[in-house]
């Protein structure tokens, strides 16, 4: 009866849920109080639309969903996307659910959602921090106008194993790094959270970047002290930035599937963290704790799940059917259930989506914002800024404009649906530039003469090669695009083999006799092994998958428009049986010598112990010359900070940025240390000839580590600084810490 006096009586008797001028928690507590067990288990079910079809398109699925929603059993769905699809089910959820709960829409927006940006390994490489946060601006304006709330993304997970297809989405090898561009894709993502940004979603909490031999879907297994250090450190930097949700992973950690880890989700998340924010599971992790051997059915899953703090289902929809079981049965409290629910509409409110027309959109909105010209600039400076170069053989690059011929060759450089990776959102591949495009626009279309060289599947035969290396010997100049399609970057694209395909190796083989001078182009998602090549090629550009302008960045860093300033931040294996190898490993028992003296020491018989490129490595079309590393003292105090100069100079022939990095090692500690510890960067330009003196400082927190309850500990002792343009090439000093 209350209710429909309310109703009657219009806005200044707003239940009070319904008021937006009251703040948030008092919203949130005001209809908790109204809705039952049910229409709360509800609220942690997220269930997937159809990214083609609308609730009126009469398509069978959409019937029974419509149904749940009706009934206050959905909370959030994926893959709902567009201004005119979102508007119909958040009507329906409005308007005809008993409590009018608008439902919130998540979707993958993983590196743009029609302008697509270079992967985030990638974009990563550019080591250009706050340029990352402007394009995950540009990502959530874009998805917001397609009336999307919340990306599933950034990925958090540090990896160092180029097997597994996911590296791909993340922030490469190391920890402290990974922390500084993770938390400015959340800034990006979540701006204010006015209408123009989105919740971001951490993911995936946590370890899975650590799968087993690189193959998806893994178990992981480490040490608590090896969590602290390496696999948490993005996820804390995240969530400080201010992360509004977090997605558990599918991996397990400790013998427990991480949705179900009450020492992952309750102790360290919400408890040491203070996570204010709510959890999503992964796709159907919560179901496949049965698979794992670890629930018996999808009651003892929504227990289990519960139970450790998760939230949210993705999929299962374990958490609708038996949550209000399990508080009947009291196993679970109704207190704990409305402390779960009430994180969720808590952002609900926060996103205005109780509050009428604020969050909505319309086409007309919607089509002004999507892949506009301004975003394509954008996406075309990332991309440039993403682009490494690993080898330049006596200046082969930058090309020279005036070649009257250059052979471009590689199936890749013309095939747009190769360009494009797993996780594109609503990216049009047919929009993108292609290589070819891109060079005929740079350097003129009668300089370019393209052929296949190998097959859409990496293969070649006699006629491909024969027709490419007649190509190659009538050009100036031969620009190879080789590397693995954007189809295996990605989401189960796991792979035993991240190589150069075999066809391609032949064909430049081939080409190699033609004499010629051979530019490398190399598109893939994760390093591959590029030992093969190496000799074979005169430069070698490592250009990822970059994304809508893709071709219009590589022709303008062939022809020195833009001089490549980035630096991997994943290590380039020298063979496939030495994965992982990454810079920060430890030392052995054995000295890590390779003096040929005959010591017995860690190694592998048939391949040399470092990687063929290591962290950080870049070159530019400069050079970049280090000295006079020195330090303020060579004793710091406790609270004290120490200052590390170095003089950098460009003495190339060309105006360049280079990234200067920081590394410092702890020699002896409680813990057996990294060998090196990535601490602090910067990255300069510098006018060529120009010499500058950079400044960094070294406090307290940067010396300590994590113990295995993850306190971070100072310890007093001989510290190693390393500075210089890579993770191997370095200047060296060395101070006491008292
Ligand atoms: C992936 C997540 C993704 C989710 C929703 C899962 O399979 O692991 O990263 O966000 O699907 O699409």
């Amino acid at each position: 009866f209350l209710s429909f006096v309310y109703t009657l009586a219009g806005a200044q008797t707003k239940v009070p849920y319904k008021n937006a001028s009251l703040p948030v928690e008092a919203r949130v507590k005001d209809l908790l109080q109204r809705m039952t067990v049910e229409e709360k288990a509800g609220q942690l079910n997220q269930i997937v639309g159809d990214l083609l079809t609308g609730p009126s398109s009469g398509n069978a699925g959409w019937q029974s969903k419509i149904k749940l929603i009706k009934e206050g059993k959905v909370g959030s769905m994926l893959n709902v996307v567009g201004a005119t699809n979102t508007r119909a089910v958040q009507e329906i959820a409005l308007k005809e659910s008993r409590l009018g709960i608008p439902v919130i829409f998540g979707y993958d927006v993983i590196h743009g959602y029609k302008t697509i940006f270079p992967i985030p390994l990638a974009e990563a490489c550019s080591w250009d921090i706050p340029q990352m946060e402007i394009n995950a601006a540009i990502a959530a304006k874009e998805t917001a106008a397609a009336g999307v709330h919340w990306t599933f993304a950034p990925m958090c997970d540090i990896s160092n194993d180029p097997r597994w297809g996911r590296v791909m989405e993340g922030i490469g090898e190391d920890p402290w790094y990974g922390g500084l561009v993770s938390a400015a894709r959340v800034k990006g993502l979540q701006g204010n959270l006015d209408p123009d940004h989105i919740l971001a979603c951490l993911k995936h909490y946590v370890g899975y970047g650590n799968v087993e031999a690189g193959k998806e879907y893994n178990r992981t297994d480490m040490s608590r002290v090896e969590l602290w250090n390496k696999y948490l450190p993005p996820f804390k930097a995240a969530i400080e930035a201010g992360a509004a949700t977090v997605m558990n992973g599918f991996n397990t950690f400790e013998g427990t599937p991480v949705s179900a880890s009450k020492y992952l989700v309750t102790d360290v998340l919400k408890k040491k963290w203070g996570f204010k924010g709510f959890l999503v599971s992964d796709w159907n992790s919560f179901g496949e704790m049965i698979n794992w051997g670890y629930a018996s059915d999808q009651k003892d899953v929504a227990y289990k799940a519960f139970s450790a703090g998760s939230m949210m289902d993705m999929e299962t929809q374990a958490m609708v059917e038996y949550i209000p079981l399990l508080i009947k049965e009291g196993k679970i409290k109704m207190a704990e259930l409305d402390e779960a629910v009430g994180r969720i509409l808590y952002y609900k409110f926060k996103l205005g989506l109780f509050d009428g027309q604020h969050r909505f959109t319309d086409p007309k909105r919607e089509s002004a914002s999507l892949f506009t010209e301004e975003n394509r600039q954008q996406a075309l400076k990332a991309a440039k800024r993403s682009v490494v170069l690993l080898k330049n053989n006596q200046q082969t690059l930058p090309l020279n404009v005036n070649s009257k011929k250059i052979a471009l060759i590689g199936f890749y450089a013309r095939s747009k649906n190769d360009l494009f990776d797993f996780w594109v959102a609503q990216g049009d591949s047919s929009q993108a530039v292609s290589l070819y495009e891109g060079m005929m626009r740079r350097f003129g279309e009668n300089k370019i003469s393209y052929s296949d060289g190998y097959r859409a599947d990496a293969s070649t035969n006699e006629h491909l090669i024969n027709e490419a290396v007649a190509n190659a010997a009538s050009a100036d100049v031969v620009v190879l695009n080789i590397g693995l399609s954007g189809k295996l970057a990605g989401e189960d694209r796991s792979l035993a083999y991240p190589e150069i395909p075999e066809g391609q190796i032949a064909l430049l083989k081939a080409l190699k006799k033609t004499g010629k001078q051979i530019i490398t182009v190399v598109s893939a998602g994760r390093p591959l092994v590029l030992t093969p090549i190496q000799d074979l090629s005169d430069a070698i550009l490592y250009t990822w998958i970059l994304g809508t302008e893709n071709g219009n960045a590589v022709a303008q860093i062939l022809a020195g428009d833009e001089n490549p300033s980035g630096k991997t931040v994943l290590s380039f294996p020298y063979a496939v049986g030495q994965i992982p190898v990454y810079y920060n490993h430890f030392n052995t028992g054995r000295p890590s010598t390779t003096d040929g003296q005959g010591n017995w020491y860690s190694r592998y018989r048939d391949i040399p112990n470092k990687p063929l490129y290591p962290f950080g490595y870049g070159l530019s079309y400069t050079h970049f010359s280090y000295g006079n590393l020195s330090l303020s003292s060579n004793v710091k105090q406790r609270g004290k900070a120490l200052q590390v100069k170095v003089t950098l100079s460009n003495d190339g022939a060309y105006d360049g940025e280079e990234v200067v990095q920081l590394y410092i090692q702890d020699v002896v500690a409680n813990i057996v240390r990294p060998v090196k510890e990535l601490k602090a960067f910067q990255k300069v330009l510098l006018k060529k000839g120009e010499q500058k003196t950079l400044v960094f400082t070294l406090g307290d927190q940067e010396l300590s580590y994590y113990n295995a309850e993850g306190n971070p500990v100072l310890e007093p002792g001989r510290f190693k600084v390393f500075v210089g343009g890579n993770s191997q090439e370095v200047l060296e000093q060395s101070f006491e810490l008292k």
